[in-house]
């Protein structure tokens, strides 16, 4: 069965004004919705086909044959997670259980933000800043382009989109505004803590 485009989990205004409606007709209306109909005319007829989203991109991660197919795999899961990654009156404070293992990791909540934003900053190009869960402890990780923990063995709390088209309508090239705005005003903790 062909892969939907999965709906928002907030009307395509909901982030204003930090990410603009237009932001989100384009990125997720346009870009989002690419990486779905090139997914499915990808697997069409494969055994892919058969396979869930996470099968697919665990099964073609380190095939350079299947490249293309990881890919966009990997960015219709990395896009739905990132949408849920945030929410309207987001931001400010993890509590219980995720907030002590951000202390336990890296010193503090505010060292936590300080280490994510220097890392999806620093990111060159393309790609994803991720807090994660990795054996029982948490790490900020980045992936270029596509790329996604679950290659790893590591589970995903929450992520950030610092491809251009995530932030250049609404920011241009202020990168470190659009992550700082990600973090104090739409970063959704209480789905972070449900991934744990
Ligand atoms: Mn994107």
């Amino acid at each position: 069965m062909a892969f939907q485009l999965p709906p928002l989990p907030w009307s395509s205004d909901a982030l204003e004004p930090y990410i603009s409606a237009k932001t989100m007709s384009f990125h997720y209306g346009k870009h989002h919705m690419a990486y779905v109909n090139k997914l499915n005319a990808a697997i069409e007829n494969t055994p892919l086909a058969e396979m869930s989203l996470e099968q697919i991109i665990t099964e073609t991660a380190n095939d350079a044959s299947k490249a293309g197919i990881f890919n966009n795999a990997a960015q219709v899961w990395n896009h739905t997670f990132f949408w849920r990654s945030m929410k309207p009156g987001g931001g400010g404070e993890p509590t219980g259980e995720l907030a002590e293992k951000i202390v336990a990791a890296f010193g503090s909540i505010d060292a936590f933000k300080e280490e994510f934003a220097t890392k999806a900053a620093t990111l060159f190009g393309s790609g994803w800043t991720w807090l994660v869960d990795s054996k029982g402890s948490l790490e900020i990780v980045q992936t270029t382009n596509a790329g996604n923990p679950l290659t790893e063995g590591m589970t995903p709390l929450l992520t950030l989109d610092v491809w251009e088209h995530a932030y250049y309508l609404d920011y241009q090239n202020r990168r470190p505004d659009f992550i700082k705005t990600y973090l104090d005003e739409l970063v959704d903790w209480e789905f972070a803590a449900k991934n744990l």
